[in-house]
């Protein structure tokens, strides 16, 4: 055994649960290695031009690379990131601890059943590390620019006159450097130089943070816990796809991963490695996918492998053409400006029946989305928009007809521009909560395949549909459907499941510790652990659980070596 290709743990995938782990091993001490299939994405590096836009997706055999990867499965597309930081880099920042009475522990095995083994006191305090460890800040509503936010405003106009509760969550995002108050565009200080060397910037509200943030004003993983993992010690090496797994004789596992840099991608060259620890963080779709193509080196994994995946609730809806009433010139147009702020600054929460509401609990947020995407809207409104330049116009080109005599033009081009209905008085709404963990995941001719419906979550799903059509007659709008909900399809960025925890591997694939029943040494450390729907949104349960799992791990290896020193 090469001491150079042994490692004390190697850890597959450097998203939520991947990084966290990764950083707690290192900092214990451990030798640690990192295998993330993408690219890291330092400052500046997200591509926003329309011909370098496919490089942004993820199809190694094709030589793409790029962070986004998409599924489409019988009733359901998941949308997962690749690169260093994983879901980070793309993702939308909420983090919101998931509540105490969700943590369903029900005793009967139904298509939905649920038992989480862990309790929400046992993960409080991993959430307090979690919290510290990326610097959450709340949208900061009591200065401006941030109070006056279009859709932060009207989404809690809204809610309140539904009389729903809502508050600002915290997000993964630096509005302020500490002691300082919250202003766009300011130096981010860091505790130490992030791994990219490069400076960042405090947010600049330009909605882009599902297309990666080119200031760096989300706190991502590899900002942080990575950041921190390289520091101790920890080894990171990007674009090394791992796809084949054993046990070794005698203890520990073998790896193997492609190596996707090395130019040649029909026929990557790959790589062997071998640990004592094995953590498999590769999210839900990666982790399940890699335990069951591997499953006849892995013949006591158990029988559960591939169960209670759901899509945690999510449903994207959309309000369109919002409208208001103003005193004196009667009912107008709203602007609402959904690529104005972070994806998301607020968020509403539906109780449930676990905790004094009625059905299935929910939490409602307004998404937004980049200006680019605005300006497409605006453009793909034109034809409506014609009808109102015909002054403007007109005047324009009689002046050039007669000479020019108004040189001053300006705010006949300006009046060109008024916001569009589709542009302007748009607002997303994501709603993700407890649907129905009853999915299951299996291999179809090799390739992953997942057989989840909406029908057992029907009922659910109109709830959200209910209160997000509530939110559009509040804000004097249209209620829309996004159009897979017409093929009775959802699209999910949470998926979760696949290798859940259980009390014992008649129920689950991993212990309360993200052990994998029947195999020492080998991890979970992602949203595959989930028994269930988190609710909230998940990064936060997932990081927090990877923190309490590396406990687990770091505190035997102590005590074996404090027992060995004597
Ligand atoms: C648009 C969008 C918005 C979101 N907004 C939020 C939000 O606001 N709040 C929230 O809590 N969640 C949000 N999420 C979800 C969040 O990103 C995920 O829940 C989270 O990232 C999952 O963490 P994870 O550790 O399970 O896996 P991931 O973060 O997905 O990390 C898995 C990593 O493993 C790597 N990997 C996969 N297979 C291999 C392999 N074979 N070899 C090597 N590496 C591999 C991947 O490239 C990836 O980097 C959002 C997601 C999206 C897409």
């Amino acid at each position: 055994m090469s001491v150079d290709s042994h490692y004390d743990a190697i850890v597959v995938g450097s998203g939520f649960g991947g990084s966290v782990t990764a950083y707690r091993l290192a900092e214990a001490g451990r030798r640690v290695l990192v295998l993330e299939r993408g690219r890291p994405y330092p400052p500046g590096s997200f591509t926003r031009s329309p011909c370098r836009a496919r490089e942004s997706f993820w199809d190694p055999p094709r030589g793409l690379v790029g962070m986004y990867h998409y599924w489409s499965f019988r009733g359901i597309d998941a949308l997962v990131s690749a690169g260093l930081g994983g879901g980070s880099l793309i993702y939308a920042n909420v983090f919101i601890r998931k509540d105490e009475k969700w943590f369903v522990r029900e005793d009967v095995d139904h298509g939905g059943y649920e038992y989480w083994p862990v309790t929400r006191a046992e993960l409080d305090a991993h959430y307090d590390r979690v919290e510290r460890m990326i610097g959450l800040q709340r949208f900061p509503v009591e200065h401006e620019p941030y109070a006056s936010t279009p859709k932060t405003v009207a989404f809690k106009e809204a809610v309140s006159a539904l009389g729903l509760e809502h508050f600002h969550p915290e997000l993964a995002v630096t509005f302020a450097n500490p002691g300082r108050p919250p202003v766009p565009g300011e130096a981010i200080v860091e505790k130490i130089p992030n791994l990219h060397g490069r400076t960042r910037t405090t947010c600049q509200m330009s909605g882009e943070c599902d297309v990666g943030c080119n200031f760096g004003a989300k706190n991502t993983l590899d900002y942080n816990y990575l950041t921190h993992a390289g520091h101790h010690g920890a080894e990171i090496r990007t674009l090394c796809d791992v796809r084949r797994l054993e046990p070794r004789e005698g203890g520990g596992y073998a790896v193997h991963y492609a190596d996707l840099g090395a130019g040649a991608p029909e026929a990557p060259p790959t790589e062997a490695l071998t640990c004592d620890h094995l953590i498999l963080s590769a999210g839900t779709l990666g982790t399940t996918n890699l335990l069951l193509r591997n499953r006849s080196a892995f013949a006591r994994v158990s029988h559960k492998l591939g169960t209670r995946f759901c899509g945690n609730g999510d449903l994207l809806t959309l309000v369109l053409d919002t409208h208001e009433d103003r005193e004196g010139s009667g009912r107008a147009p709203r602007v609402v400006d959904p690529g104005y702020g972070p994806v998301i600054t607020t968020t509403a929460r539906i109780p449930d029946a676990l905790d004094g509401g009625h059905g299935r609990g929910f939490y409602l947020q307004d998404a937004g989305y980049p200006q680019h995407l605005a300006w497409v809207l605006q453009v793909l409104s034109a034809p409506r928009q014609m009808w109102r330049w015909r002054k403007d116009a007109a005047y324009l080109v009689k002046n050039w007809l007669r000479g020019s005599p108004d040189t001053d033009v300006t705010g006949h081009i300006a009046d060109l521009l008024l916001p569009s209905e589709l542009s302007a008085g748009g607002l997303p709404l994501l709603s993700m909560g407890r649907d129905i963990p009853d999915g299951r995941m299996y291999l179809r001719r090799g390739r992953l395949d997942i057989d989840w419906r909406t029908q057992t979550s029907r009922e659910y799903f109109e709830r959200v549909r209910s209160v997000s059509r509530d939110v559009a007659r509040v804000l004097g709008g249209r209620f829309a459907d996004n159009p897979l909900w017409l093929l009775s399809r959802v699209i999910t960025v949470h998926p979760l499941g696949g290798a859940p925890m259980g009390r014992h591997p008649g129920e689950g694939v991993v212990d309360a510790y993200g052990n994998v029943f029947g195999y020492p040494g080998l991890h979970v450390a992602d949203g595959s652990v989930m028994p269930g729907p988190t609710g909230p949104n998940p990064s936060f349960t997932i990081a927090a659980l990877a923190d309490r799992f590396a406990d687990h791990i770091i505190e035997p290896d102590r005590r074996a070596t404090e027992a060995a020193a004597g």
